[in-house]
């Protein structure tokens, strides 16, 4: 079931909370979008959100990388570019999320994270869905750096670890699955460096195009992941998170 909307805008949050469309928009539709430098925690913030409120999490960037590992087709043409740090085509990045999002498991909504990147996508994404708010994280980039160095994945189960406040129990080994913990490819000084320029660039101009629609709300993303958690939840009016 798809809610009736000014296709291509941004939805005004009082719309549903009352009126003679109460009642039908009271099963709550949720759409969202995740914005932030690396490691400002929009992976970590999204899947939070999403379990709770029964979200679909579309991470783009997981996306690719997943097709990397699993030697797809789409994989190898992302794989160089990523590793680079720099940003993959406009006609891929879209196509990501069309056919993401075309698969309609998403009865209570979705949050995008790493989408849309820069000013064509934000066009594409705005003309195509309805969107109910942004999130904006906000982190200065000496954070970036100390948080992204830290940062460890599994490679048998995707889990992030990250070795200022979340170190596995045994060094190098996933909590979950046992598998090795991992730098990703990208998580080197070079491609970071690279990554924030175009974030500061390309990214920046998209929040604001949103702006504009006014319907950003910026979090600081420096206290924990909680906190950070909780003060999403009150800027965008839901309930708080039980943990
Ligand atoms: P981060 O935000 O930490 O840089 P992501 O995991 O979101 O990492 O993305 C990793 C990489 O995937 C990006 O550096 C880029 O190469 C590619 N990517 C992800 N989303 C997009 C997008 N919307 N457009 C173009 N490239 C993208
Ligand atoms: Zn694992």
């Amino acid at each position: 079931m798809r809610v009736p909307g000014p296709k291509g805008g941004i939805r005004g949050a009082g719309r549903r909370d009352g009126g003679a469309l109460g009642a039908y928009y009271s099963y709550r539709m949720r759409k969202y979008v995740i914005m932030g430098v690396q490691g400002s925690g929009k992976g970590t913030q999204s899947a939070m959100l999403a379990s709770d409120l029964d979200l679909v999490h579309i991470a783009v960037g997981d996306i690719f990388r997943w097709n990397v590992q699993n030697h797809t087709k789409l994989g190898a043409q992302v794989r160089r570019t990523m590793a680079a740090g720099e940003l993959v085509s406009d006609d891929l990045a879209e196509g990501v999320v069309k056919d993401r999002l075309t698969q309609h498991d998403w009865n209570y909504g979705f949050i995008i994270d790493g989408f849309p990147r820069n000013e064509r996508q934000a066009e594409f994404f705005l003309e195509s869905y309805d969107i109910d708010g942004i999130i904006h994280l906000m982190l200065p980039d000496s954070e970036v750096r100390r948080r992204v160095m830290a940062r460890r994945l599994c490679d048998g189960c995707g889990m992030d670890y990250n070795l200022i406040d979340s170190s596995p129990r045994e060094e190098g080994r996933c909590d979950v699955c046992g598998g090795k913990l991992v730098q990703r490819e990208d998580d080197t000084e070079e491609a970071l460096a690279v990554r924030l320029s175009e974030y500061h660039d390309k990214t920046n101009p998209v929040l604001d195009i949103f702006r504009r629609k006014e319907y950003v709300v910026t979090i600081d993303a420096r206290p924990d992941k909680i906190e950070v958690q909780q003060a999403i939840r009150a800027a965008l009016k839901l309930p708080s998170y039980q943990g």
